[in-house]
């Protein structure tokens, strides 16, 4: 018989530059893994063609975002590219409450935010490119921006790399499915993460017949 041991959730953040994989990998590890959700950010960005509120983002007005903002109710939010992000907070206190382990698609600024506020459920997770031609050619083939927007990602993406050092894993996606074993392994590590899993000494003490 399998045995669920009581544990908290777990906070998987993912960072790397636009065109490293990012959203195709937290795509695939929230369809593998029913016990992971996704933090739905808010931004003031406009939608891309084919992306839809309330699933990629809650999009809003600037308004909007500095309002929640005053009433605290981010975890963490961070301006890029000339537009707002952030995590609002009651969503992730309410999936970690149900059990639930929560994946994060965030900035370096986010997780640095982050890292001060929950440290100890924290797993943070930054994707590489396998070089810069090939992130080059991943911007330009998703072709979604204008050519402007997609230079100044370019040489955005070098600042982005540059906080590689603040994550506690770092995965080289030049193979997709590879890519995407190895964050799923990650994920599995850290659940049995042994702080982390409360029911252990009521386990045990019932192993050792001491309950
Ligand atoms: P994009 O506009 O391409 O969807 O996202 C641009 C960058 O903003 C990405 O690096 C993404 O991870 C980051 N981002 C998305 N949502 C949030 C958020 O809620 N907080 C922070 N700090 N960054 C975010």
């Amino acid at each position: 018989m399998t045995r669920n041991i009581e544990r908290r959730g777990l906070l998987l953040v993912l960072s790397s530059p636009s065109g490293a994989g990012k959203s195709t990998l937290s795509r695939l590890l929230l369809e593998k893994d029913k016990n992971i959700t996704l933090s739905v950010s808010m931004t003031t960005r406009t939608p891309r063609p084919g992306e839809k509120d309330g699933v990629d983002y809650n999009f809003v007005s600037t308004e909007e975002f500095v309002n929640l903002v005053k009433q605290d109710g981010f975890l963490e939010h961070a301006k890029v590219f000339d537009n707002y992000y952030g995590t609002p907070a009651a969503p992730v206190e309410k999936a970690l409450k149900e059990g639930s382990d929560v994946l994060f698609d965030i900035d370096w600024q986010g997780t640095q935010q982050l890292s001060q506020k929950v440290a100890k459920d924290l797993v943070r997770v930054f994707i590489l490119p396998p070089s810069k031609h090939e992130l080059a050619r991943r911007l330009k083939e998703r072709a979604q921006d204008s050519a402007e927007v997609v230079a100044k990602r370019m040489s955005k993406a070098s600042e982005e790399i540059s906080h590689w050092d603040g994550y506690d894993y770092i995965i080289v996606n030049d193979d997709l499915q590879k890519a995407e074993q190895q964050l799923f392994a990650i994920l599995q590590a850290e659940r049995l993460n042994r702080e982390r899993q409360t029911g252990l000494v009521s386990f045990v003490h019932k192993i050792i017949g001491e309950e």
